[in-house]
């Protein structure tokens, strides 16, 4: 197993398209790292480069000690596992995970041991005579793992292999592919779309967005202590609230104002040092929505809003009001009637709250 290393890596498709601009990245060995971000943001572009199937315009990639930057495919030691599986049809499941290994021209006893093994890490056993088209989705997405793990390779990468599973399937692999992680100790890329499955898999996680990577960092941290408003608006679910305002210098210290006036508190003692130099500025105040509830205690401040909208989750109410600068969304006791159009009083935990620079949209606070 080994680490995987980019240094400055960028890619500029024909027509002169940028899909990675300058990343840098350093996966340990033995670490799952999830690649997440919206359509578009360029994660299978880096995959593909890592997986030596898309040229790397500049820069440098390292697989173990190894400069990999030009080699090929075949000799960088990894394996992918494809979000359509990629099998091929008329071979039973035990063809198709020996498939590579014969093509390398390993001995047969050999191929039956390490389908044999992988089979039995997979709880394929009972399938090795079926094909492609007698088995379920995920059985299928097993046989394409199966076939990965065949080939003992230094790293494995994992291209949205999920996706095309139902709810419930993805819940039941996500797990499977967790305990495949610790199984086989064994260095793990994955790239996905769905921070859930992003924040359950990964040691760490790289979010990308437009070609660049905002934050790599554990999943808690992005959650915590996101870098800039594209994460904290990306990680988390709802996402993080956002609302902008003014803070101005009071006789007892800074006080932050929100657009529409309807929300105005004095900041914290704890903050004051690091948002003076925002004095008479716009910021961003962002809150999670659990920092937002109908329960009042020693550290939050009360606002008014009206209910635009309401999802009873059972445990909780996730409720949309409006009235600040923008709309937010908190968290209410299910024991609370709550009617659309009903206004509310709703408490703001400001222990917990995050400053933006609305011009950078990095965090200060
Ligand atoms: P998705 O989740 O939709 O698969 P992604 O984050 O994996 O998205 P990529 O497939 O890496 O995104 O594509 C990144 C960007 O590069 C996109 O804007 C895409 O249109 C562009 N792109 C991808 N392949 C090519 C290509 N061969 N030529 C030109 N542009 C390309």
């Amino acid at each position: 197993m080994a680490q995987v290393k980019l240094n400055h890596i960028e890619k500029v498709y024909e027509g002169g398209f940028n899909a990675a601009k300058d990343i840098n990245l350093h996966v340990k060995n033995k670490e799952f790292v999830v690649f997440v971000g919206p359509s578009g943001c360029g994660k299978s572009t880096l995959l593909r480069m890592i997986a030596g199937l898309e040229e790397i315009t500049s820069g440098e990639l390292y697989i173990g000690e190894d400069d990999v930057t030009t080699t090929p495919a075949k000799n960088r030691g990894i394996a992918m596992v494809f979000q359509n599986y990629a099998l091929y049809p008329h071979m039973t499941v035990y063809q198709n995970m020996a498939f590579g290994l014969k093509i390398k021209k390993v001995n047969k006893k050999e191929i039956y041991e390490r389908v044999m093994e992988a089979s039995k890490i997979l709880e394929l056993e009972d399938l090795m005579d079926k094909r492609p088209g007698q088995m379920s989705g995920g059985q299928r997405q097993r046989v394409a793992i199966g076939r990965a793990i065949v080939r003992h390779p230094k790293v494995f990468l994992f291209d949205e292999p999920l996706s095309n599973l139902d709810a419930k399937l993805r819940g039941q692999m996500r797990v499977e592919i967790a305990k495949l992680h610790t199984k086989l100790d064994a260095t793990m890329i994955y790239v996905t779309h769905d921070q859930v499955e992003a924040m359950t898999l990964g040691d760490r996680i790289a979010v990308l967005n437009d070609g660049r990577l905002e934050q790599f960092d554990t999943p808690m941290n992005l959650y915590n202590k996101p870098d800039n408003i594209f994460v904290a608006r990306f990680i988390g679910s709802p996402p993080m609230n956002l609302i902008e305002g003014q803070l101005s210098n009071q006789e007892k210290g800074l006080r932050f104002k929100d657009t529409s006036g309807n929300l105005e508190f004095d900041i914290p003692e704890d903050f004051q040092k690091r948002l003076i130099a925002y004095t008479d500025k716009r910021v961003i105040l962002g809150v999670r929505s659990e920092s937002i509830t109908d329960k009042r205690d020693a550290a939050s401040i009360n606002f008014q809003g009206t209910i635009a909208t309401i999802e009873l989750l059972g445990n909780e109410q996730i409720i949309a009001v409006t009235g600040l600068t923008d709309t937010v969304i908190c968290r209410v006791s299910t024991k609370r009637v709550c009617a659309l159009e009903d206004t509310v009083e709703l408490f703001m935990d400001i222990s917990s709250i995050y400053f933006f620079d609305k011009e950078s949209e990095q965090r200060i606070i």
